[in-house]
């Protein structure tokens, strides 16, 4: 048994661990051990067999019997008796309903049903009705959520970097590509795509760990209740099927009717016109695409934290990880002290911390790290911190972070006067929102990108996969009103430095080529106006 089929198995407990609401820190111990067994390059089978397996950090004696249980069984008791019990298909199809796991055992338990299909059938034998609690309303709808044609839409996007992952594995598993809005970078994405020729490939799916359940033809649901579509196209016209899949209704119909060809290439070839990023298939569009931004671009992240507020890592050791990524510098920004939830600098770190940077730089030369702060814009326009300390600094980033909830004249008057300061060169995650979370503030951006474009201030795409600020409609703004932009990760680790390119394809959503992106300076023109 494989690596990756052992860490798919401790996968499938701890998702049934979950449902069975077993210890959340056992839940927790199981995922972790999942996903250190698939990135470790030994073969873990052999490991157990010489009872070497609690080498691996995060194994332990509890872990490591279920590993030999595993191996020498073929299977894990308990895990099996879990999926009788509970009928993860049922269970996936109920929060895909909208139902709660709770919810969907009593549901089902009350129809006598076992399985999605005998779910169905007493469901269109309107057996429904009888169960405790559920109205006609309600009746309704799980009867027109399961009658659905199409493409059934997850409740709520998921974050561009768990869909990333989740999409990536099946389409790697059943050996096809990501579509839908995955492909094309959505900071929220509804429709989960694979596209693929493998024969077998419906087979796979069906059978895949994160599939609980094929709710119609080509359609799964994983165990959050998520579906996803399997597309499986003949080779000659592989390419169609991707891009159909791919792009957005209104693109793709713009563009119908869509010759057959193997390749995206040449269905744009036969259709006469050049190839666009998927990042672009958004609204109809059939010219020649600008040259986007690339990661390649990127020679520095201008927003990361430290051990002085609440990141992970030391200066040195971010300064160390940033050169090892290939850049040419970054910039330390931590908090100050307004932000109230963590640590904050006062003026005195200030400097105790530029004297760390300076000992990093003698380290770590030719490669730079840039002394910055992530400043708190305060409810009334002013900064956290004296403008004599700010003028010390190589990189001002100003942040709203409390007082979210102005209204738009007042936010929009308090960003503004922040901007004037003539010290900052940065605004972060301009909108402020958290996705799913926390709507965007009211903010005119219109003014702001005025403000910004006179007083040369770049504008953060910010990396972090719940914020995604500004997002790619606003990038395309900011830049037609001449204003540059910035892409950061806001990282808070040495890992957190691989959410640029998260930035960088949210900047290319907005059409930004490398000439918008201020951060593809090298060094010596970064700093200039
Ligand atoms: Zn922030
Ligand atoms: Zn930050």
């Amino acid at each position: 048994m494989d690596n990756a089929r052992i860490a798919d198995r401790l996968d499938a407990f701890a998702a049934l661990l979950e449902l069975a609401e077993a210890n959340p820190y056992t839940t927790r111990a199981y995922r972790r051990a999942a996903e250190l067994i698939r990135g470790t390059a030994v073969p873990v089978a052999e490991l157990v067999r010489s009872g070497r397996a609690r080498e691996l950090r995060g194994i332990g004696p509890g872990i490591e019997a279920r590993l030999r249980e595993l191996l020498e069984t073929g299977k894990i008791a308990e895990l099996d008796e879990l999926e009788r019990e509970l009928s993860p298909e049922l269970i996936g199809l109920g929060r895909y309903l909208g139902l709660t796991t709770k919810r969907s055992i009593e549901i089902a338990r009350s129809l006598d049903a076992r399985t999605p299909d005998e779910f169905r059938a007493a469901v269109a034998a309107g057996r429904l009705r009888s169960v405790p609690g559920i109205g006609a309303k309600r009746e309704a709808q799980i009867v027109e959520a399961l009658e659905r044609p199409g493409e059934p839409r997850p409740p709520r996007g998921l974050l561009l970097n768990r869909a990333w992952e989740l999409v990536g594995g099946v389409a790697a598993a059943v050996g096809g590509e990501v579509a839908g809005d995955v492909r094309r970078w959505r900071d929220s994405c509804e429709h989960l795509a694979v596209v693929t020729t493998a024969d077998d490939a419906l087979a796979r799916f069906a059978e895949l760990p994160q599939i609980v359940a094929v709710i119609e033809s080509g359609v799964g649901v994983t165990i959050e209740g998520v579906p996803i579509e399997l597309v499986a196209a003949p080779r000659e016209s592989f390419g169609t099927a991707l891009l159909r899949a791919t792009g957005s209704e209104a693109y793709v119909a713009a563009l119908e009717p869509l010759p057959d060809a193997p390749d995206e290439e040449a269905v744009y070839r036969a259709l006469g016109i050049p190839w666009c990023p998927p990042e672009l298939l958004e609204a109809p569009f059939r010219g020649e695409p600008p040259p986007l931004v690339e990661l390649g671009d990127i020679r520095g992240d201008l927003h990361c934290h430290t051990t002085w507020s609440d990141g992970r890592a030391s200066v040195e050791e971010m300064g160390r990880a940033a050169r090892d990524r290939g850049y040419e510098y970054v910039a330390i920004c931590d908090h100050t002290p307004a932000v109230g939830a963590v640590r904050g600098l006062t003026p005195d770190d200030v400097r105790r911390q530029g004297e760390e940077i300076a000992a990093a730089n003698e380290v770590l030369a030719p490669f730079r790290v840039l002394r910055g702060i992530e400043c708190d814009i305060l409810p009334d326009g002013s900064l956290d911190l004296p403008d004599a300390v700010l003028a010390e600094l190589d990189w001002v980033q100003a942040s709203v972070h409390g007082g979210q909830r102005m209204p738009a004249a007042e936010m929009t008057r308090r960003v503004i006067e922040a901007l004037r300061n003539p010290y900052v060169r940065c605004l972060s995650h301009p909108k402020g929102r958290i996705i799913n979370t926390r709507p965007e503030n009211a903010l005119d951006l219109d003014r702001v990108y005025e403000v910004a474009l006179e007083e040369r201030v770049a504008l953060e795409v910010n990396g972090l996969p719940p914020r995604l600020d500004l997002r790619g409609e606003h990038v395309r703004d900011a830049i037609r009103a001449g204003v540059q932009i910035v892409c950061s990760t806001d990282t808070h680790s040495i890992r957190g430095y691989e959410n640029m390119e998260l930035s960088v394809r949210t900047a290319r959503r907005g059409w930004a080529t490398a000439a918008d992106v201020r951060n593809t300076r090298p060094l010596n023109s970064l700093l200039e106006p």
